[in-house]
């Protein structure tokens, strides 16, 4: 018999269970909801933290998803600092941090990601950082302070977004990455050209086609004890420092969705159909461990984007209501370079054999579209240069239109 009864319990205290909580009050939803998160915090936007929050330039407050007061004002129980430790999927109850049990009526299993830790020599050396929550950022803030060099480890969102922000606090970074420019994987060969170029024009040294072999201390060859002091890659470089942060990826935390026995996919996550249900009933997933079959794609996908996260909370809640709708918002993503440039994509395109560029990719805003078989499957707009409508329209559309069919 549990302690108490929720009609909608929503497990992670991210984005995706706040739009959810927003959602199903924003369609009338009367009943009980309960939202349990581990953080410290209410929830808030992640995406400050590698920009405008690590920078100083926003507060916490300015972070958060909904502004204190609002989760009382919408009759929303939020229960901080408080885990959910196992899911009954077959009684319908959850086993929480507090030691209590609360039985639910429908839940959703929005528990986010862990940022993936690299296991090299030296790297429980102190002064090396990953970011994942604002708290992250603050100890960076602070930990960079006495540092002149920081590596950046990392050439993907993470570590460029990064790198730029900590160029602006006046320190000079060096990004190594495996990758020959910064978000190649992402975007392509053209568009991290541009990226490197606009990075390398503020300072930051790109070390690329390398990794890190090992951290070391400010002794030669110790790696065990201290704080670091250099970076030795596996290509044969060493590069001084006062602090690394590394922004090498993440992993879906499906500890507990595992622990409940639900379904897994083969892209790590949390295997939903169209209606992002999970293989338990009643139990929906959203936001980053998501793995769902898309309609939009035509396969299974998996993203790690905020307005991803929340656009997957709004339908999780929707379907909660029996809304029965499959999930067919086309994912959307933006990222900033500091002030240096700001880029938005929408896709995300698993392959393309043709880039159409729109504007001037070596100076001023630019769009690149990705086709397929002359069908659109991403575009990526810098500097607001393309139409994200347009392209999202003709992405879901799936009709092949060529590169002469590509707005001008
Ligand atoms: C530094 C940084 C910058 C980013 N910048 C961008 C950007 O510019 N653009 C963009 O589109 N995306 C960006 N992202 C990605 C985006 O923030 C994520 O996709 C988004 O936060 C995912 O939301 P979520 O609700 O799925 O999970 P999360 O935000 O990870 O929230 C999940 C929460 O659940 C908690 N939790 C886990 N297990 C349990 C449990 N058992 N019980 C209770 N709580 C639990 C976690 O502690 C966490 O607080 C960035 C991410 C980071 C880390």
């Amino acid at each position: 018999m549990a302690d108490r009864d929720t009609d909608i319990l929503l497990i992670g205290g991210g984005i995706a269970s706040a739009m959810a909580a927003a959602t199903l009050r924003a369609e009338g939803f009367e009943g009980s909801i309960l939202l349990a998160g581990r953080e410290l915090d209410p929830p808030y936007h992640r995406p400050p933290a590698s920009k405008g929050y690590l920078r100083g330039h926003e507060s916490k407050d300015d972070a958060l998803v909904h502004p204190s007061g609002w989760w009382e004002e919408q009759g929303v129980e939020l229960l901080t600092r408080t885990s959910v430790m196992a899911l009954d999927t077959g009684a319908r109850t959850a086993k929480l941090s507090t030691k209590e049990e609360v039985g639910y009526g429908q839940a959703l299993l929005a528990t986010g990601a862990m940022v993936r830790r690299l296991s090299v020599d030296g790297a429980q050396l102190d002064g090396i950082h990953y970011l994942r929550a604002l708290g992250n950022a603050d100890t960076i803030r602070g930990d960079v302070d006495g540092a002149e060099r920081v590596v950046c480890v990392g050439g993907s969102y993470i570590g460029s977004e990064v790198a730029a922000s900590l160029t602006e606090l006046g320190k000079r970074v060096t990004i190594l990455m495996q990758e020959a420019h910064p978000l190649e994987r992402q975007f392509g060969a053209r568009a991290a050209a541009r990226f490197r170029a606009i990075l390398e024009a503020h300072g930051i040294e790109i070390a690329g086609d390398d990794e890190v072999e090992r951290f070391e201390a400010a002794t030669p060859g110790v790696c065990d004890a201290g704080r670091v002091a250099r970076v030795v890659t596996k290509g044969g470089r060493t590069f001084e420092c006062g602090a690394v942060v590394c922004g090498v990826g993440a992993q879906p935390d499906v500890m507990l969705a595992r622990r409940a026995g639900l379904a897994l996919g083969d892209l790590g996550g949390v295997r939903c159909d169209s209606r992002l249900r999970t293989s338990a009933e009643q139990v929906f997933a959203a936001g980053d461990i998501c793995e769902y079959d898309s309609v939009v794609h035509g396969r299974v996908v998996r993203i790690e984007h905020e307005e991803v996260a929340a656009a997957q909370g709004a339908t999780a809640a929707r379907n909660m209501l029996g809304a029965d709708a499959p999930h067919d918002v086309v994912p959307y993503f933006f990222s900033d370079l500091s002030d240096w440039a700001s880029l938005e994509y929408v896709g995300p395109a698993a392959a393309w054999d043709e880039e159409v560029v729109r504007g001037d990719v070596d100076g001023g805003a630019f769009a690149i579209w990705y086709l397929e078989g002359g069908r659109v499957r991403a575009m990526l707009s810098v500097g607001g240069a393309g139409d994200v409508d347009r392209a999202s329209a003709l992405i879901a559309s799936g009709e092949p239109v060529g590169a002469t069919g590509v707005p001008a």
